[in-house]
Formats: C-alpha cells, structure tokens, sequence
C-alpha cells in the first residue's frame, strides 16, 4: 500500500483554521487530524484529549527528550504546542490521510523532516478582515490580541513558502478547495 498523504495546513490567527477544519472533517470523517499537546489552560468546552492533549510544562519537555514530537513551537511567546508524532505515523502507515493544524515554526520543522508532505497556508481575505475577526471573537484581551496580530504579520509573509494558499473567504468554498488539494474527492 502506498504511503497516505500527511497535510499541514497552517496560517495566522482567527484566519478561522479550527473553523475550516471542523467543516473539513464533518464532509470527509476520514480525514485524520492530529491532535497536538499544548501547555496552555483549556478554554471554556475544549476537552483533554479531543481539541488538545493539556499538558504540564514538564511533561511536555519530557515529550520532546524522548524524541516524540514530530515538532513543537512555542506559539505567540508563551505556550509550547506540539505534534505527538506516533498517531502520525500509524494513521499514514494505516493508508489514513493525516491533517496538521499548526504554526509557522512548526510547518518549517515538518518540511525539513517530511519534504514529501504536502503545505497549505490558509489565508483571510485581507488585513483588515483578520483584525475584524480576532478583535471580534473576543476570545484574546488586548495584550493578547496585539501579539497575536504583531505573529499574523510575519506568518502572512511567509504564505510563499508553501505550496498552496487558499484564502478562507468563505468556510464551504474553502472545504472544497482543500478537500481537492489532500485528494478527499
Ligand atoms: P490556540 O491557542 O488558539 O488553540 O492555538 C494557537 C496556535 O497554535 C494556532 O496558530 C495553531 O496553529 C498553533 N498550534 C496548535 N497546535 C500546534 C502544534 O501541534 N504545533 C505547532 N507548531 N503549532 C500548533
């Protein structure tokens, strides 16, 4: 059997990733998306094991000692997230194709130990749309959202870097886009 296809698909903040691949996912449930470790604090709904695995920052420097992340960023300055890297590989030697929601730092990690992955940066449809959906969910306060905005500017720079962008204009007409680019269809 031929080896599936490992997806990372990254961009800024509030570009509305978790949105996307939630649609995604609904359409395609075979599609399998990694879930990441983090040392952040759960939000409101987010369950140990399902959004992320919540981990202690020792644990998770334990994860990387003992060589299990396929790779990990500290992300907006303060958290560690990171992609435990078995589940990858059993899934893609399953024959299962394997999503990847992760940052900038990471996508670069993933292309110099998986050249043969497939990237895609999904990208808001202008500048002042992302401000608007970042100040608007209201998830962040202001310090938070002036880092995340300050991360956004450098990440959308780097949208040349990948293989594919897909601007998230619309949630359904994204889904088809990157369900055609990981082959779902
Ligand atoms: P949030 O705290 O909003 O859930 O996620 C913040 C950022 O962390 C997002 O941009 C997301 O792409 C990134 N992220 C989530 N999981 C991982 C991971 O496993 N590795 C890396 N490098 N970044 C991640």
């Amino acid at each position: 059997m031929t080896k599936a296809q490992l997806t990372v698909l990254a961009g800024p903040t509030a570009v509305g990733k978790g949105t996307v691949v939630t649609a995604l996912t609904k359409r395609y449930p075979t599609l399998k998306v990694s879930v990441s470790a983090t040392t952040r604090d759960p939000r409101p709904g987010e369950l140990n094991g399902v959004h992320y695995y919540f981990v202690s920052p020792q644990d998770f420097d334990a994860m990387i000692e003992r060589g299990d992340m396929l790779e990990w960023a500290l992300v907006h300055g303060n958290n560690k997230y990171g992609t435990p890297r078995g589940p990858v590989d059993e899934a893609l030697n399953a024959g299962t194709p394997v999503l990847l929601e992760i940052d900038l730092a990471g996508a670069r990690q993933v292309r110099a130990k998986r050249p043969d992955a497939q990237f895609i940066f999904l990208s808001p449809p202008s500048w002042e749309e992302l401000e608007r959906r970042l100040i608007g969910r209201g998830t962040e306060g202001a310090e938070e959202q002036a880092r995340r905005l300050a991360t956004a500017r450098v990440e959308l720079d780097a949208a040349s870097e990948f293989d594919h962008v897909v601007i998230n204009d619309d949630v359904e007409r994204a889904v088809d886009e990157l369900a055609r680019l990981i082959g779902l269809e």
